[in-house]
């Protein structure tokens, strides 16, 4: 099968974060297999999910990894012009969920396994594709760590092929999402001085966070950015359930999304302590009155990647000329990072066609990342 054929068929299974993506990495472990690779599954616990894994060329250090995720993102609620899961090339773009983000990549890899095979490579490459990204990055240490255990080798990089439009992307902020619960006390909306409202404490909290980020956003910048500090943003907030009635439940959704300098921690343990002390304030007027924070999935790590590192080399030799950039959404390259292969992100699309409707992928991007690939071959092997 060609690049396209493949991406038509992966574009295929309508495989969203969170949900089973058996038939699809099925499909795929069964494809290499026909191609002459023999690829890894490691199923979660329900059996209804699997990383895929595989090594082409020898067994020595020094390889690189090519790594993406199966998953998207849903298409509920979008207008779309065509099937989101039949690939439709219209002008030199190819439309579909996935199509940009992050299939057209898995597809240049796996289009290139007859090349690597034929090549006598001197240098392995390996194939990681992870599920349940496009919820929080659940299985970007989990493959990191199960390539750094199943394969006695050391292996040196990582190349995530999230749409970069083919630059070097050397740095990505941390994300982590929280949602905070305030339990006040209900009653008549005249007994504001007698009862707590979490509506109220829930404003504080939220006014609390944005004075943080503005505290940040003076004390601790990374221009590589924008915005060039550490974000915090809350995006929903539930609470009350009548103009005179003091609320006693409210609750808010947040993100925070970190440049590599700032530490998740500290932040969250400021933010931590300004609740205890406002539970030790009002305790005197309402035992009950809590703040509880969640995580609503572990941090993701930021990714920060120095200029003179080996895989900004690597990519060099391979083709890649762009000027290095940083990007403020999240991937697994911090998580590759942090179990330590020297990693990057660069990849084919945009990521301003990636999570919408209509999304597409430009046949010229496509091949580009295809060409990157091949050239990682060429340098890797003898040819
Ligand atoms: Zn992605």
């Amino acid at each position: 099968m060609d690049l396209i054929s493949i991406l038509r068929k992966l574009v295929s299974f309508d495989v969203f974060g969170g949900e089973s993506n058996i038939q699809l990495v099925h499909w795929i472990k069964d494809y290499m297999k026909e191609q002459g690779v023999e690829a890894h599954l490691l199923y979660d616990s329900s059996k209804e999910k699997a990383l895929l894994h595989c090594r082409i060329g020898p067994a020595v250090d020094g390889g690189v990894v090519l790594s993406g995720h199966m998953d998207v993102v849903p298409v509920e609620g979008q207008d779309w012009d065509t099937d989101p899961f039949v690939l439709t090339e219209k002008n030199g773009k190819l439309y579909g969920r996935g199509s940009c983000d992050m299939k057209g990549f898995l597809a240049c890899c796996m289009s290139l396994i007859p090349e690597m095979l034929q090549a006598d490579l001197k240098k392995p490459i390996y194939f990681a594709f992870s599920y349940d990204e496009e919820i929080g990055c659940r299985t970007g240490d989990l493959i990191a760590q199960t390539l750094n255990e199943v394969y006695p080798e050391q292996i040196a990089y990582a190349i995530i092929g999230e749409p970069t439009l083919m630059l070097p992307t050397i740095g990505q902020k941390g994300i982590c999402f929280y949602k905070t619960e305030v339990n006040g006390s209900q009653g008549h909306s005249s007994r504001i001085l007698q009862e707590v409202s979490a509506v109220h404490e829930s404003m504080r909290l939220i006014n609390w966070l944005e004075q943080k980020m503005l505290q940040l956003s003076v004390s601790s910048i990374d221009e590589r950015f924008e915005p060039p500090h550490t974000s915090i943003h809350v995006g929903k907030v539930q609470g009350g359930i009548a103009t005179n009635i003091i609320a006693d439940q409210c609750s808010f959704d947040w993100d925070v999304r970190t440049i590599p300098s700032d530490d998740l921690v500290q932040i969250m343990d400021t933010f931590k302590q300004y609740c205890a002390k406002r539970m030790e304030e009002l305790s005197n007027r309402f035992p009950e009155f809590h703040i509880r924070t969640v995580e609503a999935h572990p941090p993701v790590p930021a990714l920060d990647t120095r200029t003179d590192s080996g895989v900004l080399k690597l990519l060099r030799a391979i083709g890649i000329n762009g000027e290095e950039q940083a990007v403020s959404y999240a991937a697994e390259a911090g998580q590759f990072a942090r179990n330590g292969f020297d990693s990057i992100i660069c990849g084919p699309g945009s990521i301003e066609q990636a999570h919408r409707a209509n999304e597409f992928i430009e046949i010229e991007q496509l091949n580009h990342g295809q060409q990157m690939i091949r050239n990682l071959i060429y340098v890797f092997g003898d040819s």
